[in-house]
């Protein structure tokens, strides 16, 4: 599969600095920043740097240190919020939205990190 990666979609200005955000961390390759629209009372958003769409071009393409700071860098902030008080005690829920039927808003890989409240079962 060939992935088309449109740079100027919103993250990429972000990355470029084109467009501010509201940084939590940033590592080599990655980054991480608050939504805008947030859906709960934590919503950090975490991208690679490189130019990837979705988990399965990034796992197909991306370097194994683009990978593994990915990763690391997702873990941290976790580990940071899982420790805020939420409604329903500690926790958060991480998930990426992919393509048409992820309704995958911005084509640039991010993974939604939600915390501070009781999120609800996904699956009912
Ligand atoms: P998706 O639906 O693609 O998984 O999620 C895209 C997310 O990006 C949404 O939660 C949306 O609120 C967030 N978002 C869209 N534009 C911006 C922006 O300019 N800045 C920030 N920080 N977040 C954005």
């Amino acid at each position: 599969m060939a992935y088309a990666y449109d740079p100027e979609n919103i993250f990429a200005k972000i990355l470029r600095g084109e467009i501010p955000c509201n940084k939590v961390m940033e590592t080599e390759h990655s980054l991480a920043f608050q939504d805008i629209r947030p859906q709960a009372p934590q919503h950090v958003l975490v991208i690679p740097k490189g130019p990837y769409v979705t988990f399965d071009h990034f796992g197909l393409e991306a370097s194994d240190a683009e990978k593994a700071d990915f990763v690391t860098l997702i873990g941290k902030v976790c580990a940071e919020l899982e420790v805020q008080p939420g409604e329903g005690g500690a926790g958060y829920r991480t998930i990426s939205n992919a393509g048409e039927d992820g309704v995958q808003e911005v084509p640039h890989l991010h993974v939604h990190i939600l915390a501070g409240r009781m999120l609800g079962r996904m699956v009912q």
